[in-house]
């Protein structure tokens, strides 16, 4: 079995086929898909996706991008979208100051006010950081964000920083990124830390894995970084599988019994 801990499978990618993409993800063995919606016009979507497909969950917040966008009703919007039993995670929030599409200033206030809002609902966070591994680290610990817990996706940052947010109680999520040919030093790094704190995600559609690279990606191709995990950690297939599972059913606080047709 396996878990891809973060998808957009609400986006427009997958609007022909999305019952085909999650009958293949359930035949590759991915038993669970975390669906993140990351501005108000997705919410409903990954909402209605959830409540209609078992071992499918959601995560609700403001991306970085969408920072500028926050207003009023949004904080209220979400609170009361969060209490939906399918919600695991408040995300993804965090940093980006690769594209910069909301300003650094208010993307940094957001960011707090959404790791104070996760506290209040008892979520978990997903945390998107991109170009800003300082800044994400600083606030994360001005914040006290390990009473959160959570999850670094698709983690860019180096293996100094990784061990600062294992000590917080972080998980980190690896991309498939990690099946690229020019991503050498990403792989050493994931082959120092612990097995115990990773979990595997697509961010599908993006960042689709070798040999799909530059494709549209999908739940499915997970096993590929699991893969590729396993290969530079020199151990089996299964004990990536098995581990990164637990590790998702803990940061997400599931059961296997939840979805009903786990294998084990
Ligand atoms: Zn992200
Ligand atoms: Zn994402």
């Amino acid at each position: 079995m396996l878990i891809d801990s973060h998808a957009h499978l609400e986006m427009a990618a997958f609007k022909e086929d999305l019952e085909e993409v999650i009958r293949r993800a359930k035949e590759s063995g991915v038993e669970y898909v975390f669906t993140v919606g990351t501005e108000k016009k997705d919410w409903n979507r990954v909402l209605e996706i959830a409540n209609s497909h078992p071992g499918i969950y959601a995560v609700l917040g403001v991306h970085p991008h969408n920072a500028k966008e926050i207003d009023d009703r949004t904080y209220p919007i979400l609170k009361e979208l969060c209490q939906n039993k399918k919600v695991r995670a408040y995300g993804e929030i965090g940093l980006d100051f690769f594209r910069n599409l909301s300003p650094r200033e208010l993307q940094i206030t957001r960011f707090r006010e959404q790791i104070r809002l996760a506290l209040e609902l008892d979520l978990p966070i997903v945390v998107h950081d991109r170009e800003a591994h300082h800044e994400t680290l600083d606030i994360l610990k001005s914040e006290r964000a390990e009473r959160n817990g959570g999850i670094l996706h698709c983690f860019s940052g180096d293996y100094r920083m990784a061990q600062a947010c294992l000590d917080m109680g972080f998980s980190i999520s690896i991309p498939g990124t990690i099946t690229f040919k020019d991503t050498g030093p990403f792989q050493e790094m994931v082959r120092k830390l612990p097995l115990e704190s990773l979990l595997i995600e697509t961010d599908a559609p993006f960042l689709a894995p070798v040999p799909f690279r530059g494709k549209r990606n999908e739940p499915s191709f997970v096993r590929y970084t699991a893969q590729r995990i396993a290969d530079v950690k020199g151990i089996p297939f299964e004990k990536v599988a098995e581990a990164t599972t637990n590790n998702a059913l803990r940061v997400f606080r599931l059961k296997e019994a939840d979805s009903g047709r786990c294998s084990r």
